[in-house]
């Protein structure tokens, strides 16, 4: 392997909530690129630390407890958000903090071919939607990579396993449960060709709802015991966070797991601990809400591929929380058998990416291996629609492609102009699966004009939808009688960062990681010196700006605002009280208070948006 051949390196990606691996194709099967301690999977965590130092991984993990404000983690869940997240005084987007991790495993990628374009393909959850899967391209590009494709996980790991297994007919069910999603898959593998049959999943579950639902068990514990809620100091809440996966994880192996935490937080200048015990049984018990939700998604999606669990030939378990020991038993109730034990939960999926990218640049063409996918939601378009069997409304949802469609896909339906005299008509295009748009998601809309006037219900539309393999979506329509015909790509209709928005924060980044290159030598950073100089006082003030801090309590009053009207009386009223609060907070510029409200109006918006 050198920089002589003529040719870009291409290799596969999981980006994942928790962890995050690289992996490429070599001598025909595809292998982790470790990091250069020899690690395998890396933390999807970013610390920038007191020298503006950028480091991702395994440190910036450490550091989650200790510097609360300067470490993201988890930043998968709010991908597509445009909301800036609060990172050591600086406002960064979920996709640029994505980048800096992506960067991090590009640096594992360029060490091993030396510098220059490389091209990658990039996982994600099959539930995530259009917005999720732009801006996972976008952090691609920002970390320097060209995006070939975007696949989902749970096709990428039943690629993993497909390639190994090239004469193992059969229908595989793909169970995929991370740290922040959940993703189920039917697959079929037939000589070589391996056919995804339908893709369902959940968006906001994993192995974190875990952690935070032992974080709530310790945290009314404490409360009970001293009357202080740890949860309202932000590192209290780390702590206990950090102790609720360790927990989590242990219980896997063991039945009970003792807790000992002589300082979680501090009331009237003296210590609050805990000290107690957590029953697997227990924890099962805060969990199985959860763990049903994911049984319910797979009845649908066995459902939607018209299987029973009987045509199932073998379960593959993908993710960290398939370690739970519940889960596998809940798989095992439900199948009457066992699930596959010789797939690797955590490599999977990046092996799968880079068994995709080999497909691609033909290093595995040879193989005979083939992949379709299909189209998770149902997409179309809204149309008048009769209600109630009276009267026609505007808001109804017609899908042009249903779900679960094998992808690449062209769809074109015919539609009518409803009002005489009309000239032009919206195209509303959504995503989901409700018949009122209104519960759907929406992608975007166009306008087609310069139709002749005519008679209602005389004028023919015909829309077209074409659904590209990396889950993007191009739209167009066309006035039958002129052949005029509008499309647009759903991708840059929606686009709300400019190029130069893409410059600037692809500069920004290039900085950031560039103070990083400068003090190449510091791997491990000084923790006495860290903590020295962090102000353990509630009052810290210079490390998040007022103005960052101000604008993001206003788009989190704005955000609040939008729900509000859908939740039940007792979450308005609470929330009420706490906006009332951020006013007088924002009007005062009361930064402590402010800090304050937002972590715990944020953690409202959680509780209710679950
Ligand atoms: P992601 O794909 O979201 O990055 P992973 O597949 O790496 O996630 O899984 C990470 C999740 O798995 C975390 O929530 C972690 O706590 C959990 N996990 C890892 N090992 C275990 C274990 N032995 N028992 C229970 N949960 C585990
Ligand atoms: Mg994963």
């Amino acid at each position: 392997m050198s920089n002589s051949h003529d040719f870009r390196p291409i290799v596969g990606i999981d980006l994942g909530t928790t962890n995050s691996a690289v992996a490429y194709i070599h001598n025909g099967k595809p292998e982790i690129i470790s990091s250069p301690n020899g690690k395998k999977i890396i933390p999807s965590v970013v610390l920038i630390d007191l020298k503006g130092k950028v480091i991702v991984g395994e440190d910036a993990r450490s550091a989650l407890v200790a510097m609360p404000d300067r470490t993201v983690g988890a930043v998968k869940r709010q991908m597509g958000s445009d909301q800036p997240i609060p990172i050591a005084g600086q406002a960064l987007l979920p996709q640029e903090i994505s980048a800096l991790i992506l960067k991090e495993l590009k640096s594992y990628v360029d060490t091993l071919y030396g510098k220059g374009e490389k091209e990658a393909v990039i996982t994600v959850p099959a539930y995530f939607t259009d917005e999720q899967r732009r801006a996972t391209k976008e952090a691609g590009e920002l970390a320097g990579f060209v995006v070939e494709r975007i696949i989902n996980e749970p096709t990428a790991a039943a690629l993993a396993f497909g390639l190994n297994h090239m004469n193992e007919d059969g229908v595989y069910l793909v169970y995929d449960l991370g740290g922040g999603t959940f993703d189920v898959s039917v697959v079929e593998l037939m000589s070589g060709l391996l056919e995804v049959k339908a893709s369902t999943g959940n968006r906001q579950l994993g192995g974190e709802d875990f952690d935070w639902k032992i974080v709530d068990f310790l945290a009314e514990k404490i409360m009970a015991d001293s009357g202080v809620d740890p949860r309202e100091d932000i590192r209290a809440k780390a702590l206990l966070k950090e102790e609720a996966e360790k927990v989590k994880i242990a219980l896997s192996e063991s039945v009970s797991v003792p807790i000992d935490l002589p300082l979680v937080t501090v009331k009237d200048n003296k210590p609050v601990g805990i000290s107690t015990v957590m029953s697997r049984e227990q924890f099962v018990g805060l969990i199985a809400p959860m763990l049903q939700e994911t049984m319910e998604s797979i009845r649908k999606v066995l459902n939607d591929a018209s299987l029973s669990p009987k045509d199932i030939d073998e379960v593959l378990l993908v993710g960290g929380s398939t370690r739970i020991p519940q889960v596998v038993e809940l798989i095992s109730e439900m199948f009457g058998k066992e699930a596959r034990t010789d797939v690797n939960p955590d490599e999977a999926v990046a092996l799968g990416a880079a068994v995709q990218a080999g497909l691609k640049s033909g290093a595995l063409s040879e193989s005979g291996l083939v992949a379709t996918d299909v189209a998770p939601f149902s997409m179309g378009v809204a149309v008048l629609k009769e209600w109630k069997g009276i009267t026609e409304r505007p808001g109804g949802f017609a899908p042009i492609i249903p779900r679960n469609t094998t992808i690449p896909v062209t769809r074109t339906e015919k539609f009518y102009t409803s009002a005489p005299g009309q000239t032009e008509v919206a195209i509303e295009i959504f995503q989901g699966e409700h018949e009122w748009v209104k519960y759907n998601h929406r992608l975007g809309e166009f306008l087609l004009e310069g139709i002749p006037q005519n008679f209602e219900k005389q004028e023919e539309i015909e829309v077209t939808f074409r659904y590209n393999l990396n889950g993007i979506l191009e739209v167009s329509a066309k006035c039958v009688s002129t052949g005029k015909e509008m499309t647009v790509v759903v991708q840059d209709a929606l686009q709300r960062d400019s190029k130069e928005a893409f410059q600037e924060s692809f500069g920004q980044l290039e900085k950031l990681w560039g103070e990083s290159d400068a003090d190449e030598t510091v791997d491990e950073p000084d923790w006495e010196e860290v903590l020295d100089e962090i102000d353990f006082d509630e009052d810290e003030d210079e490390e998040l700006t007022p103005t960052v801090l101000h604008e993001e309590a206003i788009q989190l009053r704005n955000r609040t605002l939008k729900v509000l009207n859908n939740l039940d009386a007792s979450d308005q009223n609470s929330l009420r009280h706490l906006l009332e609060e951020l006013n007088a907070a924002i009007a005062e510029n009361d930064l402590t208070q402010l800090r304050k409200l937002i972590d715990e109006i944020t953690d409202a918006l959680i509780d209710v948006e679950l």
